[in-house]
C-alpha cells in the first residue's frame, strides 16, 4: 500500500499541515508529487481538492483509519503543481525536508497586501435608470445625494468608488442602499503596488550587429520550433549581451509566454532595470532584497495574474509563479550568489534548468567569464553555446600589466602600492581622471606564502592552500592534512613568509598618506550597511567627488564609470590563496571583470595586477583576457584532482554545541558511508575551516564522486540513520552539494 501527503491550502503558513491519504491501487502508478487530487476531508468527509507534496510506503497513523484519495483533478498542471514538483526535486537533490523546500518556492502571504480598487457599476438599463430617477424626484423630500448619484450614473455606468465618495460627496451608506436595491454592484479588484511607478523615456532601439543577430536568430528559430534547451551566451564584456536578452525575451513574449531574468543583487542597479523598462514598459517588475515581504508577494501575485510578463531580480525571483513561463535568463551566471546559503542549498542555474524542464521553457546563461562547470557542459553539447567574441561599442580594452611584487621587495619597497602603480595613480590625479583600487577579498585568514619566491603552502593531496588553525598548525580543510607552521620557505629557504591580512580601511589610510592631495572614498561591507549605502558611494564617485575609490571586489562588479582610466588589483594573491579548489576560477573572473572596468568611456584605460605569483595561469590569462586559455588549464587540474565539474562533491557539515557530540557523530557517519559505499572517496572527518562559530563546533566530511546520484543516496542513508538515532540529540547535519562557500 502506498500513501501520499496532501496539503489543502498552498500558502506559506499552512504548508506545515499535511494530511496522509491512501493511494488506491488504480492510481498508484500515476500519482506523482505536485498533482492536484480530490480527497474526503473533515468530519463529514466533504470532497475538496489538495496537492500531493510527498509519497511514501509507510503509514503515519492507523492504516484502517486513513482515508483514501478519491481521484486526480483532470488537467492538474497548474502553476502550483509545477512549483511543488520543483520543490520535490530540490528536496531530493540538495537535501532538505519537503517543508523547507516548499517554503523556498512558495512565497509568504502577508495580510492586507493588496490595495483594493472599488468601482460602482450600474446594473440598470437606461429606461430603468430613468424610471428610478423619476420616482425619486417625485418624492416630496428626496435625498439630494441620491439625486447626484443617479445623475452621475446617467453619464457613466462605471465610476470609481473614490470619485463617488470624494468628488460627488455621496456617502457610502447611499451607495450600499443602491446596491441593496440592485441599482448598482460594487466591483472589487486587487491592484498590486508597482515598485517602479515613474516610467520615463523609450528605448532608443539599437540595431543588432551581425554577431548579435546570429545568436538571436538561432535562439528564436529553436524556440519557434518548440525546441527548448539551455544556452550559454559567452560574450566578452561590452559585447551587448543585454541587448540580446531583450531581443530573445521579446520573441518569447510574442509567443504569449513570460520571462524571468536573474541578475546578481549587486548589479540590480537603476540603469540595468531601466533598460528592461524602456523596452517593455509596465509589463516588467522587479524584486530586490530591500522590498518588504508584502511588496514581494504583490509582485508574485501580479505575475500569477498575468499583470506582468517579465520579472527582474536576484536568485529568489526564480520562483515567480508565472503560469506560462517561457524563458529564464541568468546573467553573470558564474556569480557565487546564485548558490543559496540556506537549506535547501540549491544552485539557481541547475534549479532554473529543472524549472524550465517542468514548464517547457528555455534557459539562457550569460557571462563574459563562464563558470568552468557551464563551459564544460557547453563544450560537451549539453548546453548550446552562443558566442559574442567582440565588443559592440567602440571602447577599446584597457591595456593590462602584471606587477611582480617580489621585485618590489627586492628593491626595498615594502608598501602595498608598487612603484608602477604609484606612478600611474599620480598621473591620473594630475589629469583629473579617476582610479579604482581593490582587494580581491576581505582579509583572509591564515594562508602562508613566500614573499621572495611566491610559493604558497599547499596540501599535497588536495592541491589547495593550507590555512592556519587555532592549534597554531597549518591544516587542509578538505582532507585534514596537518603540518607544523614552517619558519622558512620550503622552496627557497627565505624567512619572508606571510599571509594577506590587510583590510580596505588600512588601504584607505595608506593611500591617503601617499597621495595627500587626493580625495579617497571607501566601499566595503562596513561603509555600505545602510539601505542605499553603496548607491550613495557610487553616486558620489560617479559625480567625481573623489579621485580614488578603494574597496573590496564589490567595486568591480558591473559598474561603469566613464572617467575611470585606471584599475589596480592590489593583491591578486588574496583570492588565489583561498583554500578552495575554485580559487583560480574566482581570481580569473574577478581580474577579468576588473580589467574590463578600466576605460569604458572613450579614454584609454590601464589595469595593474599586483601579485607574488605572476606566472600563475589564472593571472596571465586574465591579463590577456583569454578565457579559453584559462579554461584549458583549469579543467586539467579539476580532472586530475576530481573536483567539480569533473566530479561532484558532497559536503556534510556536522554542527553541535557539544564538541564530543559533533566529533562522535562525524566519525559514525564516516563509518556508515564506508560501510555502504566501498568506492566512495571520503575526506575527513575534520574541523571545518572555521572550527567554531557562535559556540557551535563544526566538523566536515567531503565525499567526491562522478555520479551525483550516488551522493544523493549517501544523503538518503544518512537521513534514514538520523531518523532512528538519538545518540546525538544536540547535533545537526547539513548537506551541501557542490559547495561554493567555505565552512
Ligand atoms: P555586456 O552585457 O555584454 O557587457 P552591454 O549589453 O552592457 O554588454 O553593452 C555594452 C555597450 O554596448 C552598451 O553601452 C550598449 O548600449 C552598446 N551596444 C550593444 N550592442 C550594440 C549595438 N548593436 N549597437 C550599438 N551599441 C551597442
Ligand atoms: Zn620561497
Ligand atoms: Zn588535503
Amino acid at each position: 500500500m502506498k500513501y501520499c501527503d496532501v496539503v489543502v491550502d498552498i500558502s506559506h503558513e499552512k504548508l506545515d499541515k499535511s494530511f496522509q491519504y491512501k493511494i488506491p491501487e488504480e492510481l498508484s502508478d500515476v500519482l506523482i508529487e505536485g498533482m492536484q487530487v480530490v480527497i474526503p476531508f473533515g468530519r463529514g468527509s466533504r470532497e475538496i481538492t489538495g496537492f500531493v507534496v510527498g509519497l511514501s510506503d509507510k503509514p503515519k497513523f492507523d492504516p484502517s483509519k486513513t482515508k483514501e484519495v478519491i481521484g486526480i483533478v483532470n488537467n492538474s498542471t497548474s502553476i502550483d503543481s509545477e512549483l511543488i514538483k520543483l520543490a520535490g526535486w530540490m528536496k531530493r537533490n540538495y537535501g532538505s525536508t519537503m517543508n523547507q523546500a516548499l517554503k523556498t518556492v512558495i512565497p509568504i502571504k502577508e495580510k492586507s497586501k493588496a490595495v483594493v480598487k472599488k468601482t460602482v457599476v450600474l446594473n440598470l438599463s437606461e429606461d430603468e435608470l430613468n424610471a428610478e430617477y423619476t420616482s425619486l424626484m417625485a418624492r416630496n423630500r428626496h435625498s439630494v445625494s441620491k439625486e447626484r448619484l443617479f445623475l452621475a450614473l446617467m453619464e457613466n455606468d462605471e465610476i470609481p468608488w473614490e470619485v463617488v465618495t470624494k468628488k460627488l460627496n455621496v456617502g457610502s451608506s447611499v451607495i450600499r442602499d443602491f446596491e441593496k436595491n440592485g441599482f448598482v454592484t460594487i466591483r472589487h479588484e486587487n491592484t498590486y503596488r508597482n515598485p517602479i511607478n515613474h516610467l520615463q523615456g523609450k528605448e532608443k532601439k539599437l540595431t543588432l550587429n551581425h554577431e548579435q543577430e546570429a545568436i538571436c536568430n538561432k535562439f528564436c528559430k529553436d524556440y519557434s520550433a518548440g525546441d527548448f534547451g539551455t544556452y550559454l551566451v559567452y560574450g566578452v564584456t561590452g559585447s551587448g549581451k543585454t541587448l540580446c536578452y531583450l531581443e530573445m525575451i521579446e520573441h518569447v513574449l510574442s509567443k504569449g509566454k513570460s520571462a524571468i531574468v536573474l541578475i546578481p543583487e549587486i548589479a540590480l542597479t537603476y540603469q540595468t532595470v531601466m533598460r528592461f523598462y524602456k523596452r517593455f514598459g509596465d509589463k516588467v517588475s522587479i524584486l530586490n532584497s530591500r522590498m518588504s515581504k508584502a511588496e514581494r508577494f504583490d509582485q508574485f501575485e501580479r505575475a500569477r495574474n498575468g499583470d506582468i510578463k517579465i520579472i527582474v531580480g536576484p536568485r529568489s525571483a526564480l520562483f515567480t509563479p508565472f503560469p506560462d513561463l517561457g524563458l529564464i535568463v541568468i546573467d553573470e551566471e558564474h556569480e557565487s550568489s546564485y548558490k543559496s546559503d540556506n537549506v535547501p542549498k540549491y544552485h539557481a542555474v541547475n534549479t532554473a534548468i529543472e524549472r524550465a524542464n517542468i514548464a517547457g521553457a528555455s534557459v539562457i546563461l550569460g557571462s563574459a567569464t563562464p563558470s568552468v562547470d557551464s563551459y564544460m557542459k557547453a563544450l560537451s553539447g549539453e548546453y548550446r553555446l552562443l558566442r559574442l567574441p567582440n565588443r559592440a561599442s567602440t571602447d577599446s580594452m584597457a591595456s593590462c600589466e602584471i606587477v611582480d611584487m617580489r621585485n618590489e621587495l627586492r628593491s626595498g619597497n615594502t608598501k602595498i602600492i608598487s612603484r608602477r602603480l604609484h606612478e600611474l595613480i599620480e598621473d591620473r590625479i594630475n589629469r583629473h581622471e579617476q582610479v579604482m583600487l581593490f582587494l580581491n577579498r576581505r582579509g583572509m585568514l591564515g594562508c602562508l606564502s613566500c614573499r621572495e619566491c611566491g610559493t604558497t603552502l599547499k596540501c599535497p593531496h588536495c592541491d589547495v592552500s593550507l590555512s592556519l588553525h587555532r592549534d597554531g598548525k597549518m591544516h587542509c580543510h578538505y582532507c585534514g592534512y596537518t603540518i607544523v607552521k614552517p619558519k622558512v620557505c620550503g622552496k627557497c629557504g627565505s624567512k619572508a613568509m606571510g599571509g594577506f591580512n590587510i583590510g580596505t580601511e588600512k588601504v584607505e589610510e595608506l593611500v591617503a598618506e601617499e597621495f595627500p592631495g587626493a580625495k579617497v572614498l571607501r566601499m566595503d561591507m562596513d561603509t555600505t550597511k545602510g539601505k542605499s549605502g553603496h548607491e550613495e558611494i557610487l553616486e558620489k564617485f560617479a559625480n567625481r567627488e573623489a579621485d580614488i575609490l578603494v574597496g573590496t571586489q564589490m567595486i568591480v562588479k558591473g559598474h561603469d564609470f566613464s572617467n575611470v582610466t585606471l584599475v589596480g588589483a592590489l593583491a591578486a594573491d588574496m583570492s588565489l590563496n583561498i583554500p578552495d579548489y575554485r580559487s583560480g576560477e574566482r581570481t580569473f573572473q574577478l581580474l577579468t571583470q576588473a580589467v574590463g572596468r578600466a576605460g569604458r568611456g572613450h579614454l584609454q584605460g590601464n589595469a595593474i595586477i599586483q601579485t607574488y605569483e605572476p606566472e600563475n595561469y589564472s593571472i596571465v590569462a586574465s591579463k590577456e583576457q583569454d578565457y579559453e586559455s584559462f579554461y584549458n588549464q583549469e579543467i586539467v587540474y579539476r580532472k586530475l584532482m576530481n573536483y567539480p565539474p569533473a566530479a561532484h562533491m558532497l559536503l556534510l557539515s556536522i554542527q553541535s554545541e557539544v564538541e564530543e557530540q559533533a566529533d562522535g557523530m562525524a566519525k559514525e557517519l564516516a563509518d556508515l558511508i564506508n560501510a555502504h559505499f566501498e568506492k566512495a572517496r571520503i575526506l575527513g572527518p575534520q574541523d571545518a575551516a572555521i572550527a567554531k562559530i557562535n559556540d557551535v563546533y563544526r566538523k566536515t566530511i567531503y565525499i567526491k564522486d562522478k555520479d551525483y546520484d550516488l551522493l544523493v543516496s549517501i544523503k538518503d542513508i544518512i537521513d534514514e540513520f538520523l531518523l532512528d538515532n538519538n545518540k546525538y540529540p544536540k547535533s545537526y547535519v547539513y548537506f551541501d552539494f557542490d559547495p561554493i562557500s567555505m565552512v
